[in-house]
C-alpha cells in the first residue's frame, strides 16, 4: 500500500503520472497569497515509505512513464536524497522516462550546477516553480523568499543542467494600478528562462491567508478584473518564447485560454480581448475579491503556484 501522509496535489499536466509522497507541507508556508500548507507542518518523508513504495509499483510492473513527486516542494530535500530516490525509481521502474515535482528558487539555488547535472541524469525533468511575479518589491511584500534576480540564476542553472521546467504566474500579483509592470517584469524573465510550460493563474485572496489580512488592513489593494485580463495580454504581446506551452485555464482566470507560443500569442491576446467584452461594467471594474465574495466562491484554502 502507498504512503500518503499529507495533503496531495499535482499540477493539471500530471493526471497520467504516478503520484509518490516525497514531503508533507511545504518547506517555506510563509507566502502571503497561500495557505494550502498552514495546517500541515512540513517534514520530510521517512525514506523507508518512499523506497517502499517505489518498490512496491515497481512489483505491480505498471506502465508508468513518469513519476511527479508529491508534497509542498519536494526539490527541497538534499541532494543525496533525490539522488537516491532517482536512482531507486530507475531500478525498479525502468519504464519512467522522467520525474517531476514542485520546487522553489531556494531548493534549485541550495543544489550546485554539478548535482543539478546528476538530478537531470537521473530523469529529473518537468519541475513546478512557482515563479510568481519578477518584481522585486512583490516578491518580498509576499515574502516568497527569493529576488527576481535569483530566480534568473535559478532558471539559468535549470536550463545549463538540462532539466526542463513549468513556471508559475499569478497575474494581479502587484494589486492595482501595477498590471503593465508587472506583465513587462514577468516577460522579461521568462524570455530570459524560456520555460517548457508556462502556467497562468488570476490573483485569489484566499481567507487564511497573509494577504487576506493585508487587504482587510488597506495595505493591499486587489486588482479588478479587468485589469487582471488587461495584464494577461500585456503579457502575452510581451512574450517573446521559442516552444512554449500557454496554460491559462485555472478556474479562477476569468477567460480561460491556452495554445502554443509564440505561434498562438497573438490569437490568445485577442481572445483574451474579446473576453472582456462578455462581463458587465460593473464586475469588470470590481476588485476580484468582492467578485468571487458575491459570487459565493470564496474558499477555505488555496495555492497559487
Ligand atoms: S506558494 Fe508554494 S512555496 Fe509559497 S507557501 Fe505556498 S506552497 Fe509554499
Amino acid at each position: 500500500m502507498m504512503h500518503y501522509r499529507g495533503k496531495v496535489f499535482r499540477p493539471p499536466f500530471e493526471e497520467k503520472s504516478l503520484l509518490i509522497e516525497a514531503t508533507v507541507g511545504c518547506s517555506r508556508d510563509k507566502c502571503a497569497f497561500c495557505s494550502l500548507y498552514h495546517d500541515t507542518p512540513f517534514s520530510p518523508s521517512p525514506m523507508e515509505d518512499i523506497e517502499s513504495d517505489i518498490r512496491f509499483i515497481g512489483r505491480n510492473r505498471t506502465l508508468f512513464k513518469r513519476v511527479f513527486l508529491v508534497g509542498g516542494d519536494p526539490f527541497c530535500l538534499p541532494f543525496n536524497r533525490l539522488q537516491r530516490i532517482g536512482e531507486l525509481i530507475g531500478e525498479q521502474m525502468p519504464r519512467v522516462e522522467t520525474i517531476g515535482c514542485y520546487a522553489s528558487v531556494r531548493n534549485i539555488l541550495a543544489k550546485t550546477p554539478e548535482q543539478l547535472a546528476q538530478l537531470a541524469q537521473l530523469g529529473y525533468a518537468g519541475l513546478n516553480i512557482g515563479f510568481e511575479t519578477g518584481l522585486d518589491d512583490v516578491l518580498a511584500f509576499m515574502d516568497k523568499g527569493n529576488t527576481a534576480d535569483e530566480a534568473r540564476e535559478a532558471f539559468a542553472r535549470l536550463n545549463e543542467a538540462g532539466i526542463p521546467f513549468t513556471l508559475n504566474l499569478v497575474m494581479g500579483l502587484a494589486g492595482t494600478g501595477r498590471g503593465t509592470e508587472n506583465a513587462l517584469a514577468n516577460a522579461a524573465i521568462v524570455n530570459e528562462a524560456q520555460p517548457q510550460l508556462l502556467i497562468v493563474t488570476a490573483l485569489n485572496v484566499w481567507p487564511g491567508s497573509k494577504l487576506y489580512d493585508y487587504v482587510e488592513a488597506g495595505e493591499f489593494t486587489p486588482p479588478t478584473l479587468r485589469e487582471i485580463i488587461e495584464e494577461e495580454v500585456a503579457f502575452l504581446r510581451a512574450t517573446g518564447l521559442e516552444d512554449t506551452f500557454f496554460f491559462g485555464m485555472h478556474e479562477l482566470n476569468p477567460v480561460r485560454v491556452n495554445g502554443n507560443l509564440p505561434e498562438d500569442r497573438d490569437f490568445l491576446a485577442a481572445e483574451l480581448e474579446a473576453g472582456i467584452g462578455r462581463f458587465p461594467a460593473d464586475q469588470l471594474d470590481a476588485q476580484i475579491r468582492q467578485i468571487y465574495r458575491e459570487n459565493g466562491l470564496v474558499r477555505r484554502t488555496g495555492r497559487m503556484s
